[in-house]
């Protein structure tokens, strides 16, 4: 915690006012009270002397004992302000963080008005109903305050609502409350802790402010803004009286803007663990031998698969666009056995990433999900809400791009892992601690025991995706969708983690769903491939009828692209011409005509449909399929 203190100069200044701020506001009154309050009126308003450093008021009394005196309660009254702005402010913007985007908008609305007012202005109007007093005025600027904590918190929690490691949460189950609590005011209390060291300094302001109108603190009490109005109105006679609290209340406000701002750095686990010292981590040794593209070639049969772990039926998922409806994926169906390996491709926008989303009920607002989804015989649309967590935490995990952002920062990785298992499966804090490190070991992390203690910037990005397949191991499910899990890893940590994904398919017979534009790297995990375009899927085939002939001509394009993969292993890359579609204007007919080289006439007009030949393949395609489908009549 000291680190980020010691590595910001102006945080020790503001650290150490503070504590001498604190110090005499314990002190002040007891030693110098009475004498602060001591009346001599034959010596009212003297200037600056050596009894009297500051001068005397109109009634005689010392000014720099009174502003030392008024220390305790200017400080008291502007922390109050602040906590109870916080207890307000953060809890109503956390909590409307979570409303449905209308309900939200509407109170965000209300928030903004409040802020577009001067904070000053809504304390004296709320002053003005309740009545000039010190906790009067400590409670008004509080209220004012509140606003702006409000608008910070939903801000902060909304814009990493859509983080992976909060999806990774919602798909293991996690609830709002415990989503909020645990996942989203964790990674957002740095801001939080700075924006309240600054609205110390600024309600320290205001107090001053509402006594100095007199709101606030009333006679024969005062505070820094009672004594600044009396300085001001002898400011020709003597100025040191006004100069004097003025001084104090800006210094005061400086030092907690200062320390607010270490504290905040303190309390990120980034900076407090010294993570920008450039600690190595060590690379770890795979498990297995990464497996090769022949010995991928060979793998399992996928009609040795068991029963069904996920059935798709007609899924699509619609956005609404400025000229209508745009759908990114568009009747979508396909099975996935117990142990099957399943590979989706196809060109960013293809859908793919979408689909899985879909499955994983992870579609962001405002997209419609339509069809059918059976994970374990279990229809996901027909489970009442506890169910469907409960189905989704145990059935289903998934594994994102980016193992960086798939992981809260604020957590360390024994909490994370844990937590699914306690509230799943119900397992004490002692046992699920020790499937946490038994996943960990199986996952190929070293001293699984140490990792449970540490933060994901502590590790190496290949480390930190299996921590989180060991996360996704934890209740034992049935699918693991990994969605372009090797996109951000260097070669050498993409064999590894395929490899990987391997040995848990082949170990826990766990069904995976494996996402990529790489044809080359799902060759190496998957028995079957589904090649989709446009939003449809265009091809479905084993590996073997990829590699030996497949029909699609999109498919063909993508597997000339890839170097080492294909028929003919061209000497030069093949590229795709042309562009995906525009989803929002697809074309007609088939969408991928206008870049096939061998579209024919009624491909322009009629979309193909996804037909099952004799081996097994299913193919979108009016060339491909002709041996199978009546020619085309001649249009009028
Ligand atoms: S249906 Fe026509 S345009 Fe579409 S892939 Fe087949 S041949 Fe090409």
């Amino acid at each position: 915690m000291l680190y980020g203190f010691r590595r910001a100069p102006t945080a020790i200044a503001g650290l150490a006012a503070i504590s001498m701020i604190i110090g005499l506001s314990i002190i002040a009154p007891i030693l110098w009270g009475e004498a602060a309050n001591r009346l001599d009126i034959f010596h009212a308003y003297q200037g600056a002397s050596r009894d009297h450093l500051l001068g005397t008021d109109e009634l005689g009394r010392d000014v720099l004992l009174r502003i030392l005196v008024a220390t305790r309660i200017s400080i008291a009254l502007s922390i109050a302000a602040t906590a109870f702005a916080a207890f307000i402010g953060i809890p109503l913007g956390a909590v409307t963080a979570t409303f449905p985007p209308r309900g939200r908008a509407a109170v965000l609305r209300v928030i903004d008005t409040m802020l577009a007012m001067p904070g000053i202005l809504i304390a004296i109007f709320i002053t003005a109903i309740v009545g000039p007093s010190a906790i009067g005025a400590s409670v008004s600027v509080g209220i004012a305050s509140s606003f702006a904590f409000a608008r910070v918190t939903s801000s902060l929690a909304l814009s990493i609502g859509g983080r992976e490691y909060i999806a990774a949460a919602r798909v293991v189950g996690v609830s709002g409350s415990r989503l909020l609590l645990r996942h989203v005011l964790p990674n957002i209390a740095e801001p939080l802790v700075l924006i309240t060291a600054v609205n110390i300094s600024n309600s320290i302001v205001d107090v001053s402010s509402l006594s100095f109108l007199g709101l606030g603190v009333q006679p024969p009490g005062f505070d820094w803004g009672r004594l600044l109005v009396q300085g001001v109105q002898a400011i020709y006679i003597n100025p040191l009286a006004a100069i004097g609290p003025a001084a104090a209340i800006s210094a005061t406000a400086l030092a907690f803007g200062f320390s607010g701002e270490a504290l905040a750095r303190a309390m990120n686990p980034l900076v407090r663990d010294g993570a920008d010292k450039g600690r190595a981590t060590k690379q770890i040794r795979p498990r297995v031998a990464p497996a090769s593209g022949k010995e991928a070639l060979a793998g399992a049969n996928p009609d040795q698969a068991g029963s069904l772990a996920l059935a798709v039926r007609d899924l699509t998922v619609t956005f609404s666009g400025p000229k209508g409806p745009i759908q990114v994926v568009a009747g979508v169906s396909f099975d996935l056995r117990e142990g099957e390996t399943l590979g989706i491709v196809g060109e960013s926008g293809s859908g793919k990433t979408m689909t899985v989303l879909a499955i994983a009920r992870l579609v962001p607002y405002p997209g419609i999900v339509g069809g059918s989804i059976k994970l374990n015989g279990d229809d996901l649309d027909k489970l009442p809400e506890a169910r469907l967590t409960r189905v989704l935490g145990t059935g289903m995990a998934v594994v994102f791009q980016d193992p960086m952002s798939s992981l809260n920062p604020a957590l360390k990785l024994g909490t994370q892992l844990t937590e699914a298992a306690e509230i799943h499966r119900h397992l004490g804090h002692q046992q699920a601690n020790e499937t946490a490190v038994s996943r960990l070991y199986e996952v190929g992390m070293p001293k699984p025991q140490r990792q449970m203690g540490r933060h994901s910037h502590e590790l190496s990005g290949g480390m930190r995706q299996r921590v989180m397949i060991a996360m996704g191991l934890m209740n034992e499910p049935s699918l693991l969708i990994a969605d372009e899990p090797t996109t951000a890893l260097d070669v050498t940590i993409q064999s590894q983690i395929i490899a990987l994904l391997d040995e848990i398919n082949a170990v826990h017979r766990t069904a995976i769903i494996l996402i990529s534009h790489n044809l080359a790297l799902v060759g190496q995990l998957c028995r079957r491939v589904l090649v989709m375009y446009a939003g449809r899927v265009v091809e479905d085939l084993t590996l073997e009828q990829l590699l030996t002939g497949p029909l699609h001509p999109y498919t063909r394009a993508l597997l000339g692209a890839v170097p080492g993969v294909g028929l003919a292993r061209p000497v030069r890359l093949a590229d795709i011409p042309g562009q995906p579609p525009d989803l929002s204007s697809p074309p007609a007919g088939c969408a991928y005509h206008p870049r096939c080289p061998l579209a024919i006439g009624r491909c322009h007009h009629e979309r193909p449909p996804l037909l099952q030949r004799p081996s097994g393949q299913r193919v979108a395609c009016w060339v491909a399929n002709q041996d199978m489908i009546a020619p085309e009549r001649a249009r009028n």
